[in-house]
């Protein structure tokens, strides 16, 4: 049953293709332009390069199952047999896209974020009825996949307490139920599962449990050890690999080093080895090269870790901290890179090579400590926070801000983008490649502002926006414009299914050499009388969504990005702008997966917005945005951001944020329309939902806005829904008027 681990391995690669191949293919079968055919051989052929390519860069254990056409977690739903009725089809790829994105009349599963990435998993639905039942038709499919190749793999599979832990409650499910209950259940399918892998001769298995970095409680821990104590005393089974990452085991690692499992990943880069003694008899996959970062490993500091985990706990795999997926695939592409900064950079390809050096290194590398190099610490950091001058109290800039705009009661506003066309993609694609020139490039953002403003003041809005049309992206637009910052070409990421983002890297101090924005919102108020809302991104959101270097604490990058974002809203303000939008939809993605660090982490990213903004006279009304429903956990740093007016999702989940932020004391717009979707609601269901809105929000701090930009959506969407909100807002506005008479 044991064969002994391989010396080298990553627990996961990219899948979206290196020149996103599969996210073409994907879209293109979506539409209805290509075959499952042509879709199944895409992928194959991504899988096989990757296969490939890992072996050629001297990587010895090869992950399998790491493909997926969506989302790993969605797989396992899909292994386990946990897909809820509403989806079933007869076709199972059908079934799939269907529980992903949706169907004829049926909303598709929800989607959030994977741990603090930026990438975006599936919720599994587990009820008390959920019949599990094994489809190991996948992971099977590529263990011979590969071996057709010559190769041999480690299916990897999303353990069953994480998967647990990740999937909500099916609807109708009774109070008090969660779907760890059901534990007992779900762990006799990977009990078969394991058995058909051993059949087909498989030797290793890797069951991934990053659920187990969070606080975990005494329950759930029992749940980890009656999961792996069952699944570890099977009679036939591969060897198993649990593998950790995002942050230490802590409590959870005695749990699991008291189990029958054959070896445990540890992420040696955000955690430690603290405690590893308790693994001394197991495999210790140590994950010593980031696969959250863009940067090169330090060798030697890697070389004394995997030297200090071997003297403590035996047997030791070099290996990255967790699955690739979240860097993009090769730093060699990136030739209009300064050189460099390119050599401090490695992607997946190169974070492979480095694992398996450090391997070569290892074994070559007898005794036990490293001359001259003591295990690594935390290089200490003089903090600069600054602590940002508190702006006059709420009420008396709501006063000054009421006089100053003479908005009407529940104003009509907007998130900032309008839809992106494709003449101002391809112009901008065609600057990019020196075909047009600057000027030609202006004078369209320029008309495209025009057309923005002109149809918000027919439409009726109230606060209007530029419309964004001169940004690729909130963030690397940013990036693209302050010091410190370096964008990549192919630099592609999954978010989610198959969308991308392309992550700028902060590499340097930032700093601001001139006004970003101030230009567009200054020509967009010229044509109005209308206040128009400058439009920023906010620090915390811009480091988020970067790359960020690491010999700095993250705090200190922040405020420097902060103290950017401050000069921004100076400019502005002086421009004229007398409202202004930072939009801050990544300050709950960075909140530590510990509890213990939560609050620390809170109060800086907090005082970073406040440093942001809090320069903006009391008669400028800053509005703060931010994408996500579960407001509730934050909502206290969220009020502390001291913003006058907060913009949230809300249209999806209908009143669940107003139960959770309704006696929020500022400005509120929980978002009336989804534009997730390319539905329309109509006036009659805006309407419902704002009635709703006012049982909670006073109509005086009420604003009607939809759940995020419409950057995505098209004018013909946008015009139809927009006219029903300002129509919406009417109505209730006169029925407001009515009582009070
Ligand atoms: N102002 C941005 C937009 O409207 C906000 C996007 C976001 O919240 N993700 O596009
Ligand atoms: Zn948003």
């Amino acid at each position: 049953m044991t064969s002994s681990f391989p010396a080298s391995t990553a627990l996961g690669y990219p899948r979206i293709g290196p020149d996103r191949e599969l996210k073409r293919a994907l879209e293109s079968y979506w539409e209805g332009r290509s075959s499952r055919a042509g879709l199944e051989e895409t992928a194959r052929r991504v899988r096989e390069d990757t296969w490939r390519r890992l072996a050629a860069l001297g990587l010895e254990g090869l992950p399998s199952n790491t493909f997926s056409y969506y989302d790993q977690v969605l797989d396992t739903a899909v292994l386990l047999g946990a897909v809820p009725a509403r989806y079933r089809h007869d076709d199972d790829l059908t079934t799939y896209f269907a529980m992903a994105r949706g169907a004829e009349g049926i909303a598709p599963l929800r989607m959030t974020k994977w741990f603090d990435t930026n990438y975006h998993y599936i919720v599994p639905e587990i009820g008390p009825d959920t019949v599990f039942s094994l489809d190991a038709a996948k992971p099977l499919a590529e263990v011979r996949e590969a071996r057709a190749l010559g190769l041999e793999t480690r299916p990897v599979v999303v353990g069953p307490v994480t998967f647990l832990l990740l999937s909500q409650a099916a609807p109708g499910s009774p109070d008090g139920f969660a779907p760890l209950d059901r534990l007992d259940d779900a762990v006799e399918v990977y009990a078969r599962l394991l058995a058909e892998l051993a059949a087909e001769g498989v030797g290793w298995v890797q069951l991934d449990e990053p659920a187990l970095v969070a606080d975990r409680t005494a329950a759930e821990l029992a749940a980890v050890e009656a999961a792996y104590g069952r699944l570890g005393r099977l009679e036939n089974r591969p060897a198993l690999l649990v593998a950790s990452y995002f942050g230490d085991l802590g409590d959870a690692l005695p749990v699991l080093a008291g189990t029958p499992v054959e070896a445990v990943g540890l992420d040696l880069v955000r955690g430690t080895a603290h405690g590893v003694e308790a693994l001394a008899g197991k495999t210790v996959v140590a994950g010593v090269v980031s696969g959250r970062d863009v940067w090169r490993t330090d060798r030697d500091r890697a070389l004394a870790m995997l030297l200090a985990v071997r003297e403590r706990a035996g047997r030791v795999v070099v290996s990255t901290s967790c699955s690739l997926l979240h860097v993009p695939y090769d730093v060699e592409r990136e030739t209009g890179l300064d050189p460099a900064l390119r050599e401090r950079l490695a992607f997946a390809e190169q974070k492979v090579a480095e694992v398996a050096d450090l391997a070569a290194l290892l074994a070559a590398t007898p005794g036990r400590h490293l001359p001259g190099h003591s295990a690594p610490e935390d290089r200490p950091h003089p903090s600069r926070v600054r602590a940002a001058e508190g702006r006059a109290p709420y009420a008396v800039r709501a006063a000054a801000q009421a006089e100053h705009l003479k908005l009407p009661l529940l104003p009509v506003t907007t998130i900032g983008s309008f839809p992106q066309t494709g003449e101002l993609r391809r112009a901008r694609a065609a600057l990019a490649a020196g075909e047009i020139g600057e000027a030609a490039y202006e004078s369209m953002v320029r008309a495209e502002i025009e057309q923005v403003i002109a149809l918000q003041e027919r439409l009726g809005l109230d606060v209007l926006v530029h419309g964004e049309p001169e940004r690729n992206d909130m963030v690397q637009y940013f990036a693209e414009h302050l010091d410190g910052f370096a964008v990549t070409r192919h630099g592609w990421v999954q978010s989610y299914g198959s969308r991308c983002t392309r992550p700028p890297i902060l590499h340097g101090d930032v700093r601001r050499a001139e006004p970003i924005t101030v230009r567009w919102a200054e020509y967009a108020q010229s044509l109005t009388s209308k206040p128009v809302k400058g439009m920023l991104t906010g620090p915390v959101t811009i480091v988020a969504w970067s790359f960020v270097r690491d010999d700095l604490p993250l705090r200190e990058v922040v405020f420097q990005v902060a103290d950017a974002v401050r000069e921004e809203v100076g400019d502005l303000e002086e421009a004229g702008i007398r409202v202004i939008q930072v939009d801050e939809p990544a300050l709950r993605e960075l909140v530590p997966l510990r509890r213990a660090e939560q609050a620390a982490y809170l109060e800086w990213a907090v005082e970073a917005y406040r440093w942001a903004t809090s320069g903006a006279s009391e008669h400028t009304q800053i509005h703060t945005h931010l994408c996500y429903s579960d407001a509730d956990e934050i909502l206290a740093a969220i009020d502390a951001l001291d913003a006058d007016v907060t913009s949230i999702e809300s249209a999806r989940s209908r009143g669940r944020v107003l139960g959770a932020v309704g006696a929020f004391p500022r400005g509120l717009g929980p978002g009336v329309y989804d534009i997730h979707s390319p539905r329309v609601p109509g006036a009659d269901e805006v309407e419902h939902l704002l009635t709703e809105a006012l049982r909670t929000v006073p109509a005086e701090r009420l604003w009607v806005n939809p759940d995020c930009g419409l950057k995505t959506r098209s004018y013909e969407q946008v015009e139809a829904a927009l006219a029903n909100v300002v129509e919406a807002a009417a109505r209730v506005r006169e029925r407001l008027f009515r009582d009070v008479r």
